[in-house]
């Protein structure tokens, strides 16, 4: 009884992120809509950017056409998942040895420096399909242009080898101004345009604001998952749903009288009366301690500033204007979500909103449903 009483109220929960599948689907169709003749590789690394890999894929599934993961183990995770998709492993490999295991599960790794091309000479395992990764000003992981021609050239010698596709990677296109978008995409289109395969270049700002990148495959990442992929444009205003609301519970609520200090260095002083909440969430669940005196949360719908440092178990919010049923022990805030923007939030941080996403602590439980408030 007791049990089924605890579950029921779900326990006690400190901190959650629900994540709405429906959001997941309706942003993807976004990224169709806009790219109608390409093919889409939903991008799911880190964890699906923080959401948690296997509900994410598996909610993805039915609709995209590939997967791409950063490294090989998330690429074993997806396909212990997924036993048919076409999986892409982005940063590549690094040792020779791991081509077998590639090939072994059906795994299409990026080639993209001058010791892959090597290993995948000498490569005499089962038959392997990889990407050629061209770098055209990012200069962070590719072959120079010049170079690719001599590259396919080798890599066709080896019959165990395939090679699926050319794929770049855009560096600036999240900036509509900045003509080194067009710069790429030239660069690109004048060594990819030589050869007959698959062409994949649009990453999600690629997506939104570059058509003519858009080509055979395209990347979708921070778009899937309500993030704007687009500098000073707002996610809602581009069709985008927040797929996360981040929430944690008031463990502790007072008034505090003007010119008490607060938290750790005394760094808030409070200027006048205020009620104070003390949220159960800190830097250790992926809330950044630059934060501090910066964002806001959402209790009972009124905003809540945070004040003083963010702790690593704790922040405190400013609850002065929010409703005292919400604002009591026990109350939940959310973080971010639909009508507090993960980007907002990421701005006051400065940083972007990739990185808080993907920064949600472990301690967080992920609660996936079909419609967040619905
Ligand atoms: C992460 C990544 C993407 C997705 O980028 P978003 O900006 O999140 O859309 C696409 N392509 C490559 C190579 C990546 O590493």
């Amino acid at each position: 009884m007791m049990r089924e009483q605890e579950q029921k109220h779900g326990g006690e929960w400190r901190a959650r992120a629900l994540i709405d599948r429906g959001a997941l689907r309706d942003n993807l169709e976004v990224a169709r809509r806009l790219a109608p003749n390409s093919r889409v590789m939903a991008v799911v690394k880190a964890d699906a950017y923080g959401h948690g890999l296997a509900e994410v894929t598996e909610t993805l599934a039915p609709h995209v056409d590939a997967f791409a993961v950063a490294t090989l183990e998330e690429a074993l995770a997806c396909r212990d998942a997924h036993p048919r998709i076409m999986i892409t492993v982005l940063s590549g490999l690094l040792a020779p040895e791991s081509l077998e295991i590639c090939a072994r599960h059906d795994l299409q790794p990026l080639a993209h420096s001058s010791a892959h091309l090597e290993w995948l000479a000498g490569y005499d395992g089962a038959p392997l399909s990889v990407w050629l990764k061209i770098d055209t000003g990012m200069t962070r992981l590719g072959l120079e242009p010049a170079r690719v021609a001599g590259a396919l050239g080798e890599l066709n010698r080896n019959s165990r080898i395939r090679v699926s596709g050319l794929m770049s990677h855009l560096a600036n296109a999240d900036d509509a101004e900045d003509d080194f978008t067009a710069s790429q995409l030239e660069r690109y289109r004048k060594c990819a345009d030589q050869h007959e395969l698959a062409r994949s270049l649009a990453n999600s700002a690629g997506i939104m604001q570059w058509p003519q990148t858009h080509l055979d495959w395209v990347r979708p990442g921070i778009l899937l998952y309500g993030g704007s992929p687009l500098r000073g444009r707002d996610a809602g205003e581009l069709g985008l749903r927040a797929a996360m609301q981040l929430e944690a519970r008031l463990i502790s609520v007072r008034d505090i009288e003007a010119g008490r200090a607060l938290g750790y260095g005394g760094a808030y002083r409070a200027r006048a009366a205020a009620r104070i909440g003390m949220l159960a969430f800190g830097y250790a669940d992926g809330y950044p301690r630059q934060l501090s005196d910066r964002a806001a949360a959402l209790v009972g719908g009124a905003r809540a500033p945070v004040v003083g440092r963010v702790s690593m178990d704790m922040l405190a919010l400013d609850l002065s204007d929010c409703p005292p049923e919400a604002a009591c022990v026990g109350g939940a805030a959310i973080l971010w979500g639909e009508e507090l923007r993960v980007d907002e939030i990421a701005e006051h941080a400065g940083t972007v909103a990739h990185e808080l996403l993907c920064g949600v602590g472990a301690r967080v439980r992920r609660i996936f449903v079909e419609r967040i408030n619905g």
